[in-house]
C-alpha cells in the first residue's frame, strides 16, 4: 500500500521525514505556514548519530562547504578558564562513531533540506499554509481542501506550540524550562582569550553555561549562553539586555565577561514538552519538538527530529505502508531513546551549573576521566544506528 502522507509544518522534523518517505517511494504533501523558508536563528551541533541520516538522505552532501568539523568538546571553568576536559571530536568521531560531529548555521540546514525536497517528484511543499484545526476531522478536511485528496497519515511536525498537539485530549502542554537562552554572533578577534575557536567550547559556571563554535564565514563564531529567567514571551527572537546577562555572570572571569558585555544578544525562553506526545487520533502521530521539545543541554533536539523522520519512514516501510502497525513500531522506538536522552539534557544542565562542594567535585572527577572514558560515555548517543531489518 502508497499512503499519501500529510506533513505539517517544513522545520527540520518536517523536510527530513519528507525526504526519508520520498527515498522510500511515498508521496508526501508538506504544509508549512510561512510564505518562505527563511530561517532566524543560530548555530547547530550535529552529532554523529543526526550526521549519518543526513548522509544517507543526501543531505549533508548539498552543505558543501558550509559545514565544520570542530577537533574538541572542549569543557573549561568559567571562573579560571581552566579546561576541565576535552573529548574528541573532528577525525576521531568519523573512526569512533562512524559520522563526523559538525556545526553548522540552521538557515544553511534548512536550506539544504528544502533544496532536497524540491528534487523529489512526490514530495509537494506547500508554503503560506497555517494549518488551524480543533478536531481531527476538521484537520483532516482542512488537508484535503488544500491537496485535493484525505491523507492516509498526518505527520505532526509543528514544532514546540504545536496546535496539533494541542487539539488532543490530555496533550502534554509545553512548559518553562526556568532557562533562557541567549545568542549571539562573535569573531574571534572579540574573544582572543579563546584559545582554541575551532573547538566546541564549553565554559560552566554556578547557574549558568557558554557555549562558542564556529560558524559560517570565516573568524565567525556561535555564541550561546544559558541562564535562568522568567518565561516573558513565546517569541524566540527577542532582543537581549546585555546587563541582566552579565549580572548573571559576575563572577565569571574577566575575560569572558567583558566579551558578554560588548556584545548585542538575542535571547528567548526554553519551553519543552516533557511528556511524550507521539500519537494524536488514529493516523496522526507527532515528530520533533512537536512531541518532545527538549532544552538544549544534550545539543540533541534536532538530532532526535531527524532520528524520527528517518525511524517513521522506515516503520512505514516495514509495514508495506499499513499505518497502524507502523506507527505502533515508531512510538516503541523512539519513546525509550527520547526519555533516555530527555534524562542525559536533564543531567548536564544539573551537571554544568552545578555550584559549591558538588562544582568541585564534578570538577575533579572531569579532570581524572580519561579522553577514552569520556568519549565512551557517548557511545549510545553517537553510534545510534536504525534498526533498517
Ligand atoms: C538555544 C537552542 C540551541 C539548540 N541547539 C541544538 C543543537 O546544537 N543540536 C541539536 O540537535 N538541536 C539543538 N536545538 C534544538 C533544535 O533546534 C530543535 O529541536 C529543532 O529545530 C526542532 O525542529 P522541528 O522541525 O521539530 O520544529 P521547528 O523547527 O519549530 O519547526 C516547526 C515548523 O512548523 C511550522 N508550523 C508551526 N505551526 C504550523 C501550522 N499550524 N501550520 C503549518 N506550519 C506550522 C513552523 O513555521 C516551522 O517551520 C537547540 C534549540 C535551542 C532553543
Amino acid at each position: 500500500m502508497q499512503p499519501r502522507i500529510a506533513i505539517v509544518g517544513a522545520g527540520i522534523a518536517g523536510l527530513s521525514a519528507a525526504l526519508a518517505c520520498a527515498r522510500l517511494g511515498f508521496q508526501t504533501d508538506i504544509f508549512e505556514q510561512s510564505a518562505s523558508l527563511t530561517e532566524v536563528g543560530a548555530g547547530l551541533q550535529l552529532s554523529p548519530n543526526a550526521t549519518r541520516l543526513l548522509d544517507e538522505l543526501g543531505v549533508l552532501q548539498r552543505l558543501g562547504n558550509k559545514w565544520y568539523e570542530p577537533d574538541a568538546l572542549s569543557l573549561a571553568s568559567g571562573k579560571d578558564m581552566q579546561t576541565l576536559c576535552n573529548i574528541r571530536i573532528g577525525s576521531q568521531a568519523r573512526q569512533r562513531w562512524g559520522a563526523p560531529y559538525v556545526v553548522v548555521h540552521r538557515a544553511d540546514l534548512l536550506g539544504a533540506l528544502n533544496e532536497a525536497v524540491g528534487q523529489e517528484a512526490t514530495c509537494r511543499l506547500h508554503l503560506g499554509k497555517m494549518i488551524s484545526a480543533t478536531t481531527q476531522n476538521e484537520l483532516t478536511q482542512h488537508l484535503k481542501e488544500i491537496s485535493g485528496s484525505a491523507p492516509d497519515l498526518i505527520v505532526a511536525a509543528d514544532g514546540v506550540w504545536s496546535r496539533t498537539r494541542q487539539m488532543q485530549q490530555g496533550a502534554s502542554a509545553a512548559t518553562f524550562s526556568g532557562s533562557i537562552a541567549w545568542r549571539a554572533l562573535l569573531h574571534h578577534k572579540d574573544f582572543p582569550a579563546l584559545e582554541a575557536p575551532g573547538n566546541v567550547n564549553l565554559f560552566l559556571g554556578p547557574d549558568t553555561h557558554l557555549v562558542t563554535y564556529p560558524l559560517g564565514q570565516r573568524g565567525m563564531m556561535n555564541a550561546v549562553a544559558v541562564t535562568p529567567g522568567g518565561a516573558g514571551t513565546r517569541a524566540w527572537d527577542n532582543s537581549g539586555d546585555s546587563d541582566i546577562l552579565a549580572r548573571h555572570f559576575r563572577h565569571w572571569n574577566p575575560q569572558i565577561t567583558s566579551v558578554l558585555a560588548a556584545t548585542s544578544w538575542r535571547c528567548w525562553p526554553l519551553f519543552e514538552v516533557r511528556k511524550n506526545a507521539w500519537q494524536g487520533a488514529n493516523r496522526t502521530v507527532l515528530i520533533g519538538d512537536a512531541a518532545h521539545a527538549m532544552t538544549p543541554h544534550a545539543a540533541q533536539g534536532a538530532a532526535m527530529a531527524i532520528e524520527d523522520a528517518c525511524t517513521l519512514a522506515a516503520c512505514l516501510q516495514r509495514s508495506n505502508g499499513e499505518i497502524s502497525p507502523a506507527l505502533d513500531a515508531f512510538v516503541s522506538i523512539r519513546d525509550p531513546r527520547i526519555n533516555k536522552i530527555r534524562k542525559r539534557g536533564d543531567f548536564n544542565k544539573f551537571a554544568y551549573q552545578t555550584k559549591g562542594p558538588i562544582r568541585m567535585a564534578r570538577d575533579l572527577v572531569l579532570s581524572l576521566r580519561s579522553p577514552a572514558g569520556l568519549a565512551a560515555d557517548m557511545d549510545w548517543i553517537y553510534k545510534y544506528r536504525l534498526d533498517k531489518s
